[in-house]
């Protein structure tokens, strides 16, 4: 019990009461937690900025009996370009929602807090192509929650001879021409777009600046990481659809 200190970003808030919030936030050490923010919602409330989605602040926290409580709070990061455009704020919408379905109360991560404080300064600062920086965090957050993609070896019968035509989503990475048969639903997958998954899950965010993807492959990566997650996570996130849209409204 009693006061403790972490580094955490909000996720989601909801309205409690006249001027409170509770916060769902990511913790470096604590794993996800819900925290009480006594009155954020007041202007000259010395936790209103650390209370906003996406916020990374140093918190003080003391634990009651149901929620932590926060009783002071510093604000590091407020990623505050990240709210000025309709599709940057879906992708962060998306991305916490992500983060929020992977992670587990009390269960630290310090790999999926590092991973979305990385994402979300580089979605805020904008160097980094959107898509691209989705697809990478989509998969690093799929690595770290036990779902790494195979593309180093068949997943049938673990050959490696590394001429893949298809991808199965529900074994989890590629099979070779032997064994097509295996996944009656297996996905096509060229060689350029095994390639790029290697190299998304390798690379830092922070030098993906420089990576060109050409369309058609970023169209079959695209493809093959939704099925993946959606299939691994059975979650459906609705903001992906709402992305869709924007795209479409903007292109
Ligand atoms: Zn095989």
């Amino acid at each position: 019990m009693g006061i403790s200190k972490t580094e955490g970003i909000v996720l989601k808030h909801t309205n409690l009461g006249e001027a409170d919030k509770i916060l769902t936030l990511l913790t470096r050490n604590k794993g996800k937690i819900k925290a009480i923010a006594k009155g954020c919602r007041k202007p000259k409330s010395s936790l209103l900025a650390s209370s906003e989605i996406f916020t990374f602040s140093e918190f003080v926290l003391f634990k009651g009996t149901n929620f932590f409580h926060i009783t002071q709070a510093e604000t590091r990061e407020s990623f505050y370009n990240i709210r000025k455009d309709l599709l940057r704020l879906s992708y962060g919408v998306f991305f916490t929602e992500m983060a929020d379905f992977v992670s587990d109360e009390d269960i630290p991560s310090e790999r999926l807090f590092l991973l979305l404080a990385n994402t979300l300064y580089y979605l805020s600062i904008g160097e980094i192509p959107l898509g691209i920086l989705s697809l990478a965090y989509q998969l690093k957050v799929m690595d770290i929650s036990g779902f790494r993609p195979n593309t180093a070896k068949c997943v049938s019968c673990g050959d490696t001879s590394d001429q893949y035509e298809k991808f199965s989503i529900s074994l989890g990475g590629v099979l070779c021409k032997k064994c097509h048969g295996y996944d009656a639903k297996a996905m096509k997958v060229s060689s350029g777009t095994i390639e790029f998954i290697k190299i998304l899950l390798n690379t830092q965010i922070s030098r993906l600046n420089n990576l060109k993807i050409d369309n058609t492959i970023f169209n079959e990566l695209d493809r093959i990481i939704r099925e993946f997650v959606r299939d691994h996570l059975e979650k459906e996130f609705r903001t992906l659809e709402f992305l869709d849209e924007i795209k479409e409204t903007q292109s």
